[in-house]
């Protein structure tokens, strides 16, 4: 579903966390490394409204809450990844949710090499087509990123 009939390529979420947003242009810097494109880019102070709803699937769960006061904390750095396989090379790339196992799993991973511990954990990635729709729609206006059918150059509103 995310990929871009255009270029043969996916799309994904990808988000530097508060906790690394001073690390973010050796973060980005890793990102274009690994072949990614940043098709899109935006620096945001997320409300607590607005994370609530990014994480909605996590309500009730004991980490939620201080999951949420962290998001508000201070900066995130959306991007909107490019790349074959994004949704799955972007976790790889991440590392595991928890910096501890990250740590031993892969070191050389962004959660390993930035995250503080399994909440302030330096990144988040969708994890699969149907999070990548909704949470890049999240971010950035791409109405028709995921469309197979272009519309034609005439507009539906031109056209009738
Ligand atoms: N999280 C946490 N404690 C936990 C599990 C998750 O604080 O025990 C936070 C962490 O920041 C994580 C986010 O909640 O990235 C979303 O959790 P999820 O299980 O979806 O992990 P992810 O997909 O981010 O690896």
């Amino acid at each position: 579903m995310a990929a871009d009939p255009k270029q043969g390529k996916e799309q994904t979420l990808g988000l530097i966390k508060p906790n690394a947003y001073s690390k973010r242009a050796d973060i980005i810097g890793l990102i274009k490394k690994d072949g990614f494109t940043i098709a899109e880019q935006k620096e945001v102070t997320l409300t607590r409204n607005q994370v609530e709803n990014f994480y909605a699937e996590h309500r009730g769960k004991k980490f939620y809450d201080e999951l949420c006061t962290f998001m508000t904390s201070g900066p995130t750095i959306a991007l909107l990844l490019e790349k074959a396989d994004a949704i799955k090379e972007w976790r790889r790339v991440m590392g595991p949710t928890s910096v501890e196992t990250a740590k031993k799993e892969a070191p050389n991973s962004i959660r390993a090499l930035y995250g503080e511990n399994v909440t302030k954990n330096a990144a988040h990635g969708s994890d699969s087509p149907e999070s990548a729709k909704r949470e890049v729609g999240f971010f950035f206006h791409v109405e028709d990123t995921y469309a197979m059918i272009k519309p034609n150059a005439v507009s539906h509103k031109d056209a009738i």
